[in-house]
């Protein structure tokens, strides 16, 4: 029985879909599935709600979901398009007893303290969030009494975490996988993963390249995230990738 749900809050590249006068057809779509937030996702664990990547839809996303509750935020890394909603954590916070737990790796947190100073200000205004910044190295990690292994996979130059949560993964903006990154990808169910576009990217993998992974780690499902308008129109799209191969979309949920 599988008691776990992942969301997709969101699944769109870094300036979602649409974006803000594009006269692209993608853009211009009505279809619901075409319009996409800032990738992020939302898992509901036995005792523990936890969001991967904090951006500038962070607060829309929680109230489309209706979430009570957020215990924990961890961090894929610093761009802007994955922590910029960090002020937004404030009615979670609050409810807490302490500081919001919040994952990554050491420059992603030096990051958010570049980014959000008055989060970490000794005498911080009333009012402003605390954050309980927790280191994340290679090693596996538990939180709330459920154990994360995190993937460390190349964003460009930058290095960024993937996470595996039992036999469910979620990859964004990789533009490559390290070779001994894919032991910890091992008998995956769900593989999520980014799909930027046709086109080769610097920084992000293409629909070619994330079908490649697919191909190499063999899961039984996998679904793209992280979409550009260039990718296409998500029906039309679905019609010619594998079987077991999906775009994701906003409000998608899969059980793990
Ligand atoms: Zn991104």
């Amino acid at each position: 029985m599988k008691n776990n749900t992942l969301t997709f809050l969101g699944t769109g590249t870094s300036q979602g879909i649409p974006v803000p006068g594009s006269s692209h057809p993608v853009s211009l779509s009505e279809n619901k599935k075409d319009k996409r937030l800032r990738s992020s996702v939302l898992l509901e664990m036995d005792n523990a709600n936890i969001v991967i990547d904090c951006g500038p839809d962070f607060r829309y996303q929680m109230l489309r979901e209706k979430v009570n509750d957020v215990d924990g935020i961890f961090l894929t890394h610093e761009h802007s398009d994955h922590i910029a909603g960090m002020d937004d954590i404030r009615p979670y916070y609050f409810k807490l007893d302490g500081d919001m737990p919040v994952f990554g790796q050491q420059y992603v947190l030096d990051s958010v303290k570049v980014r959000f100073p008055y989060i970490f200000f000794q005498n911080k205004y009333p009012g402003a969030p605390g954050i309980e910044p927790n280191i994340i190295c290679n090693d596996d990690f538990t939180f709330k009494g459920h154990t994360f292994t995190p993937i460390k996979v190349d964003h460009g130059k930058l290095k960024v975490l993937g996470y595996r949560i039992n036999d469910l993964v979620y990859i964004t903006d990789a533009s490559n996988i390290p070779e001994d990154q894919y032991e910890k990808l091992k008998n995956v169910d769900t593989l999520i993963i980014n799909a930027l576009r046709h086109e080769v990217h610097h920084s992000h993998f293409s629909l070619k390249e994330a079908l490649e992974v697919v191909e190499k780690v063999k899961p039984n499902k996998a679904y793209f995230t992280h979409i550009s308008q260039h990718l296409g129109f998500h029906n039309q799209m679905e019609k010619i990738l594998p079987k077991n191969v999906h775009l994701a979309f906003d409000t998608l949920k899969v059980k793990f």
